[in-house]
């Protein structure tokens, strides 16, 4: 029996010889290959914004919340259903992530429930972009500009996606990416911040690497610090040269990568936009890439159908345990739709290696069995 996976890492003969050289030339760590890499990254996405490049998601909306000044007794309004580490990137500066409702159709930030969420103590709304999508942040920076508080995107889904014509990272304030094994492109792990913020640019670059004052710099021209200074908190959160090597290999295929993912979501929709069973996120499908392909079962049989179809060799997943639910981040207020969509949603497989027939085959199963 074949096995269908959720999601993987898609990777060539490209990505092999690319970190080979890496190993040849015997600089592993962080040098010109990142530089590459964050220049390659700004030429893609068309923007003029710094690119800084970290080595996870989770540590880019660290540092970004770091180098807003974020920390103990500041609040973050969240999206409940998201991935843990946007909570936990912001709880680790002292900061309090909290817990915020999503929308219905689409699961992304409910707006009417942040504002219930308000206190004296909130400082940064972190939106995160939902099985890709960004196309409500609008109205977030109308919020957020209405409310006094900065914005930082958790971008880990949408890499390639565009948004009000241009490609994610041309708008918007600070913006955080994944490039995870199973992100929409990979780097091995890895991230990157995305902001024309220069104050906040420089701290990030800075605190990538112990805080050392300009090492980037110094790094980038093939030098290094001896003589230096640091005034601030730093971390060990820099990208190296192989992880790099394999975001440039990566960052090459991602028209193709984003080509594939767009026809694989468009046969899922296909065959199951007709069944009362399944209901489609109301996402941007037009404009989007996406990381996942999320529905909600509507009959109450979502575990039931999971387990037949992890019998039939066909993986799923549930994207995500409300954040709220969890002890450390525990709210003392319900959060409904989201409570309410935790029962429902299903994560199908999705990724390049996929085929149509594939796809073809994973819906018809879906639709023979949910009741
Ligand atoms: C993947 C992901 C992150 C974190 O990225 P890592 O590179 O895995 O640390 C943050 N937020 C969301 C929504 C993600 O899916």
């Amino acid at each position: 029996m074949k096995k269908v996976r959720l999601s993987k890492s898609c990777l060539g003969t490209e990505e092999k010889e690319a970190v080979a050289r890496v190993l040849e030339a015997e600089f592993l760590g962080m040098g010109t290959d990142v530089q590459k890499f964050e220049t390659a990254l700004q030429a893609y996405m068309g923007t003029k914004k710094d690119v800084i490049c970290v080595n996870t998601g989770t540590a880019a909306i660290h540092l970004a919340a770091l180098a807003i000044d974020l920390g103990p007794g500041d609040e973050v309004l969240i999206p409940t259903i998201t991935y843990l580490a946007s909570f936990q990137a912001i709880s680790a500066t002292g900061a309090k992530p909290v817990a915020v409702d999503v929308l219905q159709d689409s699961l992304f930030i409910d707006l009417a429930d942040a504002e219930k969420r308000i206190t004296k103590h909130t400082k940064a709304i972190l939106p995160v972009h939902y099985a890709s999508d960004s196309s409500r942040m609008n109205a977030v920076y109308s919020f957020a500009e209405k409310n006094n508080l900065r914005v930082i995107e958790d971008a880990a889904h949408s890499f390639g996606s565009t948004r009000n014509g241009q490609k994610i990272g041309c708008e918007g304030d600070i913006l955080c990416f994944s490039f995870d094994g199973i992100k929409n492109i990979t780097s091995g792990e890895g991230g990157a911040v995305v902001t024309s913020d220069k104050l906040v640019a420089q701290r990030i670059r800075d605190a990538r690497l112990l805080g050392v004052e300009n090492d980037t710099e110094k790094r980038f021209s093939g030098q290094r610090s001896w003589d230096f200074d640091t005034t601030r908190q730093g971390y060990r959160y820099h990208m190296s040269n192989i992880m790099a090597a394999i975001g440039i290999s990566q960052l090459a295929k991602i028209d193709r990568f984003g080509a594939k993912r767009q026809e694989l979501v468009a046969c899922y929709r296909s065959k199951l936009q007709a069944c009362p069973a399944v209901e489609i996120l109301n996402l941007d499908f037009e404009n989007i890439v996406s990381h996942i392909f999320v529905v909600k079962i509507l009959t109450g049989s979502r575990d039931r159908l999971r387990g037949e179809m992890l019998e039939k060799g066909i993986e799923s997943g549930i994207h995500y345990k409300p954040n709220h639910l969890l002890s450390l981040y525990r709210s003392e207020y319900p959060l409904k739709t989201a409570e309410k969509a935790y029962d429902q949603i299903l994560s199908v497989p999705l990724h390049p290696d996929l085929s149509n027939a594939d796809v073809e085959m994973i819906s018809d199963f879906i639709l023979g069995r949910v009741r």
